[in-house]
């Protein structure tokens, strides 16, 4: 099964995602994880997305479709997998459909802006310590908010077109958005 969550930063896609890759048996594929790990080694590729992503702006559409293709072929993708974050514009979506990939499901995790920014404010604090991620500041959080709505909310209708789009309304309680998740994937799976 090939999925994709869409959904804004902060909307929880790395925690359903992780969910559904249990519950499934196939892996959840974050490019912000990837892209993290490479800065952390200090490659070019790293170098070249951590001005990027400190100010919350996108990764250019090349650097992100030259990540996720090298990844998609390694064998553990064979079976499927979930995608995380990618893709994050028409043209990462384009290239995608162009390399001969098709989703089953394309899972839209609908929240308002509001609640993330609550959510994001709770995440800096946690249990006493300061944000770990340099983008979870309240004006990047902002600006990301800002880059989904112009850059990636488009995607819903590209696959609305497609006929592969299921929203999905943020629940509260990360187990009742999963339960609600897996019950779309299994029924039409
Ligand atoms: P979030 O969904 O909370 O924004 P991610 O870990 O998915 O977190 O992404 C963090 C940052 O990594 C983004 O703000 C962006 O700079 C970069 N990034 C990740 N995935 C992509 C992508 N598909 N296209 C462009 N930039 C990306």
């Amino acid at each position: 099964m090939k999925l994709i969550l869409l959904g804004a930063p902060g909307a929880g896609k790395g925690t359903q995602a992780a969910v559904i890759s249990r519950e499934l048996g196939i892996p959840a594929i974050s490019t912000g994880n990837i892209l993290r790990a490479a800065i952390q080694e200090g490659t070019p590729t790293g170098m070249k997305a951590k001005t990027y992503m400190d100010e919350g702006h996108l990764v250019p559409d090349e650097v992100i479709i030259g990540i996720i293709k090298e990844r998609l072929a390694e064998p553990d993708c064979a079976k499927g997998f979930i995608l995380d974050g990618v893709p994050r514009t028409i043209a990462q979506a384009e290239a995608l459909e162009a390399a001969g990939i098709k989703f089953d499901h394309v899972v839209s995790l609908e929240i308002a802006d509001a609640t993330i920014m609550e959510r994001m404010s709770g995440r800096r604090v946690c249990g006493g310590e300061l944000v770990t991620r340099k983008d979870d500041k309240p004006e990047t959080v902002k600006n990301r908010l800002a880059v989904y709505h112009r850059e990636t909310e488009p995607l819903k209708d590209f696959y609305r077109e497609r006929g592969v789009l299921y929203p999905v309304e943020d629940m509260g309680p990360v187990e009742a958005t999963s339960k609600a998740i897996l019950a779309i994937l299994r029924q039409d799976g």
